[in-house]
């Protein structure tokens, strides 16, 4: 089943940087994809467009059968988890424990029910003792697990991260790694860490300076380049 589709997306930025160029991918579901590629070449964008936050200028993305709009808004919000490379863009909450209440409360989960969530996610993770503190005032690392956390809190059925281990110490970089690989639904990552490539992935999107798809398979792609 596919979960996740673009068919030739590109995508220009206001000031006429061409971002993704002719992009097409199918994604099925229980795909543990990396999007890799070097600094510049589209990850962080095509991140945006496959999670249906912004609309491509050109082509098609399709998210469980349906092109994104505000119609299915709500729905898509429900079954997908984004985490931003800059945790700090979004991280706008006076606590923790509210910043990982938000999404279920906009989306009407009972109150009692989503605290009782926050606090098993929050444990299982290892940042309970942050629930009561300001995320500003948190470390990198810190922003960056209760960014995950907020994104694991409805157990989306597909999960998107951007860069989720870069600038994070060693300790939290494997905590990171650990929790990504326990997953078993569709994960799509961007990175340029090859390292982590294949402790979380069994496909790779290979996308290179000039914005192309280079290779799109298993791990072995690797060896090739
Ligand atoms: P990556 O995540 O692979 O580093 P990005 O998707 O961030 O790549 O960027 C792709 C291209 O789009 C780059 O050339 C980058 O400079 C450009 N870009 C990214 N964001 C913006 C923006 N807000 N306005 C203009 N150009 C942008
Ligand atoms: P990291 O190595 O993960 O980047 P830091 O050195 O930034 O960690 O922070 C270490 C500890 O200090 C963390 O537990 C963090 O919560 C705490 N901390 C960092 N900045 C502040 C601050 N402005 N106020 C209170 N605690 C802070």
């Amino acid at each position: 089943e596919v979960v996740v589709s673009a068919e030739n997306v590109s995508y220009e930025y206001p000031d006429g940087t061409l971002a993704v160029k002719d992009f097409s991918a199918e994604i099925r579901d229980g795909e543990r994809i990396v999007l890799l590629g070097p600094n510049g070449c589209g990850k962080s964008t095509l991140i945006m467009l496959l999670s249906g936050l912004v609309k491509p200028k050109t082509g098609k993305i399709r998210i469980f059968g349906v092109e994104p709009n505000r119609n299915n808004a709500e729905f898509l919000r429900r079954n997908i988890g984004v985490v931003f490379q800059n945790p700090d863009d979004f991280l706008f909450n006076p606590t923790v424990l509210e910043e990982l209440l938000y999404t279920p409360s906009q989306l009407n989960i009972p109150y009692d029910e989503a605290v009782e969530l926050a606090r098993t996610h929050a444990r299982k993770f290892g940042i309970d003792y942050l629930l009561e503190k300001p995320p500003f005032r948190l470390s990198g690392g810190e922003k960056k697990k209760v960014s995950i956390v907020c994104a694991l809190m409805l157990d989306p059925k597909i999960l998107f991260l951007d860069e989720p281990t870069a600038n994070v110490d060693g300790k939290t970089r494997r905590k990171i790694v650990e929790i990504l690989q326990k997953r078993n639904s569709t994960l799509i990552v961007a990175t340029h860490e090859l390292d982590i490539v294949p402790k979380i992935a069994d496909r790779i999107i290979l996308i290179g300076m000039d914005k192309k798809v280079k290779a799109d398979g298993s791990l072995e792609i690797l060896e090739d380049h």
